[in-house]
């Protein structure tokens, strides 16, 4: 499903992404762990193109791109990112947009969809995270945990083959966390393909397939929650792991 191979990407001098490969399978959450700074956000970026790597393949589906070779068109950039939904860190909801509303905007004014069947897809969506009864309420009525649910049901509206998640409970008050990550183990078992860089190392041992150490722009280790937990192989992710008890 996704397939990225040597991917580099600097700002100025800082070499951010010092080549990175890795296959994730359809169906498969994959998630992503390391320091600050170690280039986990830049990378998940990469993926629908936020970020221009300098150089690299990365292959989502049957859509392949080769970033030394091809320039980076507008068109190529919206093609590219119709394979992927995107969770954010912070949510952007239109605020003066319901719940619903919020979640109709892509399919309708991006997919030209109509209105009658985004509005359903919308309504079933917003049961899916949780929010069946709050569809016609504005993003001021809802808590930040609410909001964030809104926010995934915003990604999945546009029916993309991957989700990919940049730290989507790190904003949140603790007592909000546990509803997200809820609907996000959900979306893991029914199969969603996802990336999901976070700190929530429960949500990595609980619901992940596949857990990526990165340090300092490089896949340092790369296997299963048990073998990455359990099994550590290395010392800078025992390090990283040590840390945080
Ligand atoms: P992480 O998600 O692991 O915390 P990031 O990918 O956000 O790491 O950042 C990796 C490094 O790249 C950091 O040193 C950060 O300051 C730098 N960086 C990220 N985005 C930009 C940018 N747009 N311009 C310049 N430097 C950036």
């Amino acid at each position: 499903m996704i397939r990225i191979d040597h991917l580099y990407k600097r700002f100025d001098e800082h070499e951010v992404l010092k080549g990175i490969s890795l296959n994730i399978d359809k169906g498969t959450t994959a998630v992503i762990i390391g320091p600050s700074g170690s280039g986990k956000t830049t990378f998940l970026r990469c993926l629908n193109l936020l970020e221009i790597p300098d150089s690299g393949t990365i292959e989502l589906g049957e859509d392949k791109l080769t970033f030394e070779d091809q320039k980076i068109t507008e068109k190529i950039k919206t093609r590219f990112r119709k394979h992927s939904g995107m969770v954010f860190q912070s949510y952007h909801l239109f605020p003066h947009k319901t719940a619903l509303e919020n979640v109709m905007e892509g399919p309708v004014i991006v997919q030209g969809k109509p209105k009658e069947e985004a509005r359903e897809t919308g309504i079933k969506l917003l049961g899916k995270v949780g929010l069946g009864a709050h569809a016609h309420k504005y993003p001021h009525q809802l808590s930040g945990g609410q909001q964030q649910r809104v926010g995934i049901a915003r990604a999945m509206a546009m029916g993309p083959e991957v989700l990919l998640f940049d730290e989507p409970t790190s904003a949140l008050d603790p007592e909000l966390v546990g509803d997200v990550l809820k609907v996000m183990k959900d979306l893991s078992e029914e199969g969603m393909t996802m990336v999901v860089v976070t700190h929530e190392m429960s949500f990595a041992r609980d619901a992940a397939d596949e857990v990526i150490f990165i340090d300092n722009g490089s896949i340092i280790e790369h296997g299963t929650p048990k073998e990455v937990f359990e099994h550590t192989k290395h010392e800078r992710t025992k390090q990283f792991l040590n840390r945080l008890e």
